[in-house]
C-alpha cells in the first residue's frame, strides 16, 4: 500500500510517499481503508519535532481519519466491516490503510461524506472542552474564538452558536473573517486590526469577554488577559505562533482570571468528559446544525504541500488529504 513515512524531523517535505505492507489488526484494534485524513496544526508540529509529546522515529502521520472497516482484530465486537467509522487515536492515517483501536472508532452521521466524518473529532471535541467541559460558557455569554476560519476555530463558531453563545471571531484576513460572519460570528476583527484590545471589550458592552479560546500564544497571549471580563475564563488550547508567553501571576489577581489549558489527548481519558462531549455533539449533528467546515483537500502524493499550506496559514475549515 501506499504511505507516508517520516525518517528524521524537519520541515514538511521530510514527509515521503513510500509502498509499505497492509499492517494486521491486532488484539482489539481494526483496520479501515482509510477514505480521508484530517490534518491538525499538531500533526505539522509533530513532523518538526515541536510538538507536546516526542515525536518517535520512523512513523507514518495521521491521527483523525474517517474510512470503511475492512478487518477486525481478535476480541472485537459492536463494529461490523464494511461500516464507515472515524477515528480519533488510531495511528498512520496517511495511508491507504491504517490501524485504530476499537475503542478509538467514532460513529458518524449517515449523512457525512468521509471528509465531513474526518473533519470532525479533533475540532468538535476539542471545541466541546473548550466552550463548555473547562470553559463553563452559558447561553447569552460573549466567547472570543481566534484564528477563527481554522479547522478549531470553525467549529468553536458553529458550536458556541448552537449554545446560544455571542461571539467575537479573529483572523488575519478579511476573507477568513467573512467565513466566521457567514458561520454566525456576531463580532469580527482582522488579527492586526488597531485598538483590537479595546474593540473587542466594547463588543462586549464595554465590560471585556468572560471566555476566551486562545490558541495563538506568544505575546498575543497578553492581549487575551486585557481582553478577557473581570473573572474572565482563558482556556489555552494553544501556541500557533510558536513564540514564548510571559505570564505575570499578579495580572490574574487583578481581574480574578483564571487560566485553563486543555489538551485533547488527556482529556480524552477522562470518560465521563469524553460520553458527556460525545451525546451533545450526536444531538448537534443529527440535528444538521453543525456540520464539520472542509477545507481544501490534497491527494496523498501532496501531503507535504498539505502540511505546509497549513504551517503559512493559507487554509480554511480543516485541511482534508484522501489517499
Ligand atoms: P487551524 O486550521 O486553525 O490552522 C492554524 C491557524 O492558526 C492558521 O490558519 C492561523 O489563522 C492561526 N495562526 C495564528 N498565528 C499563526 C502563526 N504564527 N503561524 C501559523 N498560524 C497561525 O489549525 P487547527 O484547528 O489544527 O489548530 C488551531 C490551534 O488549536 C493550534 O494552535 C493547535 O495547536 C490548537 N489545537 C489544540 C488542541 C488541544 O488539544 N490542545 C486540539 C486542536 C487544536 P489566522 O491566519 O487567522 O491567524
Amino acid at each position: 500500500m501506499k504511505a507516508i513515512v517520516v525518517e528524521r524531523l524537519g520541515p514538511p517535505e521530510v514527509m515521503e510517499l513510500r509502498e509499505l505492507p497492509i499492517p494486521q489488526p491486532g488484539p482489539g484494534e481494526v483496520r479501515l481503508r482509510v477514505e480521508a485524513v484530517g490534518i491538525n496544526f499538531a500533526d505539522a508540529l509533530a513532523v518538526s519535532g515541536e510538538y507536546l509529546t516526542r515525536t518517535k522515529l520512523p512513523y507514518t502521520p495521521g491521527m483523525e481519519f474517517a474510512g470503511v472497516v475492512d478487518a477486525l482484530g481478535e476480541g472485537v465486537s459492536g463494529v461490523e466491516v464494511g461500516q464507515r467509522v472515524a477515528s480519533l487515536g488510531g495511528r498512520g492515517g496517511l495511508a491507504e490503510y491504517a490501524l485504530s483501536p476499537a475503542a478509538a472508532l467514532i460513529p458518524v452521521p449517515g449523512s457525512f461524506s468521509a471528509a465531513q466524518a474526518a473533519a470532525f473529532p479533533v475540532s468538535y471535541f476539542t471545541a466541546y472542552h473548550g466552550l463548555k467541559t473547562l470553559g463553563r460558557g452559558r447561553e447569552d455569554e460573549w466567547v472570543l474564538v481566534q484564528a477563527a476560519a481554522g479547522a478549531l476555530g470553525t467549529a468553536s463558531i458553529q458550536l458556541a452558536k448552537a449554545m446560544g453563545m455571542n461571539v467575537v471571531a479573529m483572523a488575519s484576513t478579511e476573507e477568513k473573517l467573512q467565513l466566521a460572519r457567514d458561520l454566525g460570528a456576531d463580532v469580527t476583527l482582522l488579527q492586526d486590526e488597531p485598538d483590537r484590545v479595546q474593540k473587542v471589550r466594547d463588543a462586549a458592552g464595554g465590560k471585556g469577554v468572560p471566555l476566551i479560546l486562545e490558541v495563538v500564544g506568544g505575546p498575543r497571549f497578553q492581549e487575551s488577559l486585557d481582553m478577557a471580563a473581570n473573572q474572565g475564563r482563558i482556556i489555552v488550547i494553544g501556541n500557533a505562533s510558536r513564540e514564548q508567553a510571559n505570564l505575570r501571576p499578579v495580572e490574574l489577581m487583578k481581574r480574578n482570571l483564571t487560566v485553563t489549558g486543555l489538551w485533547l489527548t488527556s482529556l480524552m481519558m477522562d470518560g465521563e468528559a469524553t460520553r458527556e462531549a460525545a451525546q451533545a455533539l450526536s444531538t448537534l449533528m443529527a440535528g444538521g446544525r453543525v456540520v464539520p467546515q472542509v477545507g481544501p483537500t490534497y491527494p496523498l502524493a501532496q501531503s507535504a504541500r498539505a502540511f505546509q499550506d497549513l504551517l503559512d496559514r493559507k487554509t480554511t475549515g480543516k485541511v482534508i488529504i484522501e489517499p
